[in-house]
């Protein structure tokens, strides 16, 4: 992974340059140059050369003679045992000297001497800081520094992902695409005096890649790419989360251009009401934030990027034009986009021949991006626990049972009777959802206990996607949601806690369909609640009379025991049905839609 924060990389390239000179001119070069200049002779033209009184000066080392000539050339010879040897070199008048030839010259010694072990201490130094930050900062991000406050920015590498990395979505890929066009070339823009929006907030549900397509912004940019979550500025370090927003515009207009990517923006961006006291050190972050993005100007490079799943909860200061100003939409993926992120993942891991694809993606409706990436995950390591070289389509199908409902308990706690008792509640959701011709047929249905406490379900499959649904089939889906606890008492003649969930799901769609879709002959089309939390389970609140909530409750168990009527009726109408689907179940505990199907149509 190549850092963004890179002058440590090159520092230490050039020391390594630097090193391999040395070594290379000192191995090579030096001996060499003393070859050349120092001439081998034998002993007999020494002695010949001092006869003739041509020796100028000379040094007796230990194991050679090196000497010179009037004319400054220098020689050298063997040792020999020559015990008048020095007596003749007086009388021949050479003079003695004991650094006759240097065999380095002294830049090159007081090199190796001084700077060499400097560039290795230095450079070591450096390789220990790397390792040391490349560790606390968990691999891919490097923790540095940040001034007086103190404080740390994380700078990730943008790790190369790109857009292609990023399937479906294809909405906010196209809106970010225009700021990378941007970085690329700001004159285009500056030409005409348009400014890029300082910030643009992503907003979506969690686990739909908002993190990734910040990076594969900064990835296609090729933009240094700073991240750092809304939290971190609050939790980690009370007191500092104002210099430390002042710190990380500072570093980003250094690096410009930038981004600069603030995940859970909702942890500092709160609005600043109504709570008595409020939260200091949060308010003071988010003036910080507010005064920073006021600061700069819209042309200098900085992009801001935040993400949040709670945009509702922002500071309307913060939302207004002049900082986050642009609203990217990152929903929960269709058919398609399921389809191609199930793909996209699956060119990690070995697939089977037999794999259908939009198969997969459409049994997983309403999964997120991540949840889909761990479908395909969870779907290579069954290949593996199977001892299969690839993930098969059946492979895929049980981890999506595991992603929704936990994996299989091993050991049934599940009694005869409670067996039977799922059985039968199972095949009534199933067989309910079957009659009303609105309604998608099943796919699969199963009674093998799950580990997040499901006991059993009916995997419905919708065709495609619905993004609208009429009044019909919301009723309908109700009817379906009560058909298990019907068939419990058409069967037993009592009714267990399994329908918990069921009763949940369609009370909370049964009151929608009264405040918030107007599908009611009484109120119309009257907003009698609004929805905080839309991205995150879309919790509501009311906001009518206490009267109007009273006459919403009794609307509501009136249409959910309408519902629960039909219900019942289509399952006595079919008890026969409903009995050996029920046994068949019972006994083989997984079928298919199309075993199902068949019993019915038989
Ligand atoms: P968010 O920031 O919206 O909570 P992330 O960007 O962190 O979600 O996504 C989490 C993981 O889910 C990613 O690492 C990726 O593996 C997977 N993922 C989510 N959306 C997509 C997508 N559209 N395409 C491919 N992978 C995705
Ligand atoms: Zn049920």
């Amino acid at each position: 992974m190549n850092e963004v924060k890179t002058p440590k990389k090159p520092m230490m390239f050039y020391y390594g340059i630097f090193l391999a000179v040395i070594i290379l001119f000192n191995a090579i070069v030096m001996p060499l140059l003393n070859n050349m200049r120092v001439k081998e002779v034998d002993y007999g033209t020494f002695i010949r050369m001092t006869t003739e009184l041509n020796i100028d000066e000379v040094e007796i080392q230990d194991n050679q003679i090196v000497f010179s000539d009037k004319n400054g050339n220098y020689y050298k010879t063997g040792l020999m045992d020559d015990p008048a040897l020095t007596q003749r070199l007086y009388t021949a008048g050479a003079k003695f000297s004991t650094e006759i030839v240097q065999e380095m010259s002294p830049i090159l010694s007081i090199l190796l001497s001084w700077i060499l072990p400097m560039a290795l201490m230095v450079g070591l130094g450096q390789l220990v800081m790397k390792k040391f930050t490349d560790k606390a900062g968990g691999g891919n991000s490097m923790m540095f520094n940040m001034g007086k406050s103190n404080a740390k920015i994380y700078v990730k590498s943008s790790s190369g992902i790109k857009f292609s990395d990023v399937a479906g979505e294809d909405e906010a890929k196209e809106n970010l695409t225009e700021v990378v066009d941007y970085l690329h070339n700001p004159d285009k823009y500056k030409a005409i005096g348009a400014s890029m929006p300082k910030g643009i907030l992503l907003v979506g549900p969690p686990g739909t890649g908002k993190t990734m397509l910040a990076k594969a912004v900064a990835g296609e940019a090729n933009v240094p790419f700073f991240s750092i979550s809304g939290s971190e500025f609050v939790e980690m370090f009370v007191g500092m989360g104002a210099s430390k927003v002042r710190d990380l515009f500072k570093q980003a207009k250094e690096k410009a251009p930038c981004i600069v990517f603030i995940d859970e923006i909702d942890a500092i961006g709160k609005k600043r009401d109504n709570h008595i006291g409020g939260n200091d050190e949060r308010e003071q972050t988010l003036n910080q934030l507010l005064t920073e993005m006021d600061g700069f100007e819209g042309n200098t490079g900085v992009i801001i990027l935040a993400a949040t799943n709670r945009p509702e909860s922002l500071d309307p200061a913060l939302t207004r034009p002049g900082r986050f100003d642009r609203r990217v939409p990152v929903e929960l993926p269709d058919l398609k986009g399921r389809e191609e992120i199930l793909k996209v993942h699956a060119r990690k891991i070995c697939v089977g021949p037999n794999v259908d694809f939009s198969a997969v993606a459409r049994m997983a409706s309403g999964a997120s991006g991540a949840e889909l990436a761990n479908i395909v995950n969870e779907a290579a390591l069954r290949a593996v626990r199977r001892g299969s070289r690839a993930a098969m389509q059946a492979d895929f199908e049980e981890s999506i049972e595991v992603v929704i409902a936990g994996y299989q308990k091993k050991n049934s706690l599940l009694t005869d009777k409670e067996k039977m008792i799922v059985a039968y509640h199972e095949i009534g959701h199933a067989l309910v959802a079957a009659m009303q011709t609105n309604s998608a047929p099943v796919q699969k249905i199963t009674i093998v206990p799950r580990t997040s406490g499901a006991l059993g379900y009916t995997m419905q499959v919708d065709e495609g996607n619905h993004y609208l649904m009429s009044k019909e089939e919301i009723e309908n889906k109700i009817a379906t949601y009560t058909g298990g606890r019907a068939a419990e008492q058409l069967a037993v003649g009592s009714v267990s806690t399994g329908a918990a969930n069921d009763i949940e799901q369609a009370t909370r769609l049964a009151r929608a369909m009264i405040t918030r879709y107007g599908m009611s002959d009484e109120f119309g089309m009257v907003a009698l609640e609004t929805v905080t939390n839309q991205y995150l389970g879309g919790d509501a609140s009311l906001a009518c009379s206490a009267e109007t909530q009273t006459e919403i409750d009794r609307q509501v168990v009136a249409l959910i025991k309408k519902q629960y009527d039909k219900a019942m009726t289509i399952l006595t109408e079919n008890k026969q049905k409903l009995d050996r689907l029920a046994q068949y179940l019972y006994e083989k505990e997984t079928i298919t839609g199309e075993e199902f199907m068949n019993i019915l149509n038989s």
